[in-house]
Formats: C-alpha cells, sequence, structure tokens
C-alpha cells in the first residue's frame, strides 16, 4: 500500500499533509506533519496542484483559504472536529454590540464560516504572542475555553470575554490523572497541551503547542516525560527520541476523528480525489483575512 501510495502521489502531482494527533503509520507515509500553524504556513509553500490532507475539516479548510487555486483533498470527509462547530455567528454578534472595541481572536478549530466572522485566527502555538501584538485589549477569545484562559493568564494587561467551547479530548485530562502519574514517575517532566484545564497546566513543567512539546522533549537534558495531549504524538516524540520515556496519563487520550484517518483512506483518494473541500467563494475572502493576519503577525 506505502509503494502504491508513493508511485500515485507523484502521478497525480499531490502533497500529504499529516497532523501529529493522526495514527502513525499515516504520519510514516506523510510529506509533511506538524501543527495546525505549520501545516497553515507550509501549505502557502508547497508546489504540488494538489494538497491531500490527513487531519479534521477545519485544517483543510484552512489550506483551502490559503490555496484556493489548488484542490484540497480530506483522507475522510467525516474526520472532524466538534470543538470546531461549538460557537456559532449570533454569540459573535451579540459580544460584538456589548463590546464593540473588542477584537474577536478565533482559535484555527473552528469552521469557515466562524473565521469569516472574526478579526484574527491564532494557532496553540502562537495565541499568546498573536493576542499580544493586537492594539485592542479587551479580546473575545472563542471557542476554547481553555486555551483563552491560559492565554490571559500570560497577557494580564488585557480583558478577556471566554467563550465555554472545549476539546474533548484535552478536558477530559484532569489534574489527579496527572498526579497519579507524576507518583508513578516520580522523575518525569510533566508537558501539557493548552487545551488542557487550568488544573492540569499549573501541574505542568511546560505548556505548549504540539510541535513545542516535541521541540521542548527534544532538547530536554531529562529523559522521563508525562505527555498531557492526543496520543498521536507519541509516534513523533519516540521517532525524534528512542532513548527517552513518553508516559500518558489515562486512556482517555484518544481523537476518534483523527483516528478515522487510515492508510486505506489515502489511497483511495490518491485514486479517487472525491473528497475535495468546496467553500463558498464570498466565505472564503472574508475568511481568508483574519488567517493572513494571523500569518502576518506570527512573523
Ligand atoms: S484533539 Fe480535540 S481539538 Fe483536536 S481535532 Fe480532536 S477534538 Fe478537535
Amino acid at each position: 500500500m506505502t509503494e502504491e501510495i508513493e508511485k500515485l502521489k507523484k502521478e497525480k502531482d499531490t502533497v500529504i499533509l499529516a497532523h501529529y494527533y493522526v495514527d502513525g503509520k499515516v504520519q510514516e507515509i506523510a510529506d509533511y506533519v506538524g501543527d495546525s500553524f505549520y501545516l497553515s504556513k507550509l501549505a502557502t509553500t508547497v508546489k504540488q496542484k494538489n494538497i491531500l490532507f490527513c487531519g479534521v475539516t477545519f485544517m483543510g479548510e484552512s489550506a483551502k483559504l490559503l490555496n484556493p487555486e489548488k484542490r484540497v483533498v480530506m483522507a475522510d470527509i467525516y474526520a472532524d472536529c466538534p470543538m470546531a462547530h461549538m460557537v456559532d455567528v449570533k454569540a459573535i454578534e451579540e459580544v460584538r454590540e456589548k463590546h464593540p472595541d473588542a477584537a474577536v481572536v478565533c482559535y484555527v478549530n473552528s469552521s469557515a464560516k466562524i473565521k469569516a466572522h472574526s478579526d484574527v485566527c491564532v494557532t496553540s502555538s502562537n495565541a499568546v504572542d498573536i493576542v499580544r501584538a493586537l492594539p485592542q485589549k479587551e479580546i473575545f477569545f472563542i471557542p476554547d475555553n481553555n486555551l483563552g484562559r491560559y492565554a490571559a493568564s500570560q497577557i494580564p494587561e488585557k480583558q478577556f470575554i471566554f467563550h465555554d467551547g472545549f476539546c474533548h479530548v484535552h478536558k477530559s485530562i484532569t489534574g489527579e490523572n496527572v498526579q497519579r502519574a507524576k507518583e508513578l514517575h516520580p522523575n518525569a517532566l510533566v508537558l501539557a497541551h493548552p487545551e488542557c484545564s487550568m488544573d492540569v497546566l499549573q501541574l505542568a513543567d511546560f505548556v505548549g503547542s504540539t510541535a513545542q512539546i516535541i521541540d521542548y522533549a527534544d532538547k530536554s537534558g531529562k529523559d522521563v516525560f508525562i505527555i498531557c495531549t492526543e496520543i498521536g504524538i507519541f509516534y513523533e516524540l519516540q521517532q525524534q527520541n528512542p532513548d527517552k520515556k513518553f508516559y500518558s496519563v489515562g486512556h482517555r487520550q484518544f481523537c476518534p476523528n483523527m483516528k478515522k484517518i487510515s492508510l486505506d483512506k489515502v489511497l483511495y483518494q490518491l485514486q479517487n480525489m472525491d473528497n475535495s473541500v468546496e467553500l463558498d467563494e464570498s466565505i472564503m475572502e472574508l475568511a481568508r483575512r483574519p488567517l493572513e493576519k494571523m500569518l502576518l503577525l506570527g512573523k
């Protein structure tokens, strides 16, 4: 299957992008693997005519928004992030009416329609820097409550209005889970994703996006880590650090949507290309702006 995928991606002038949370076997055949920020930046530089995205819907939408002339195909069109649908346009309009000076800051884990109503996008790796760089003092942070609260804790000079969205994978990790893991592995450092709740982040030695967690573990002089994010990250952590040990905090660090993506679906899409991301022109125009603003401020 791997040989067939290699052959077809050349024949079809296709680049395969995969998120760290997809299955290790899929990461292995991808041309590029990364977090949402890296993949959205990269999508603007690839030469191939087609992008085959191994991730959830909002990631494919972002790739399409930034590359309207390319065909973006999802490995599985039903792999969708529930958090991306937790905020609606009405909630944004209500806050804009009450707080006309507030900036609407939208985590990339949201639909194109929501991005179209936002001022700027952020990812978990750049949320703090981008919000700090904005001229507005008031911030409506959507949809992830935990990431919003983490950003607020780092930028006390700004006033935040939070939404109540969440990632069920990160929310299921509790401070109690982490305490228990620390008792089992007393020499381990705790590395946590900012989508985790504050009780988990308070126990962490380092808080960062998936790419930042991998980078931290690579450079650290320590060799035992407790990882508080989706289990797919273990593939890259172990690839890069075969002599270090990585422990999860429980059995629920598993995103069922990311795990819908399999090698046979990748192969099927290379053969048929029938899961193209299609977006309304008017939404594309508006939704591209906050993404481009993020890339600009991210520089
Ligand atoms: S891990 Fe959480 S935020 Fe990421 S796709 Fe799955 S549900 Fe969405």
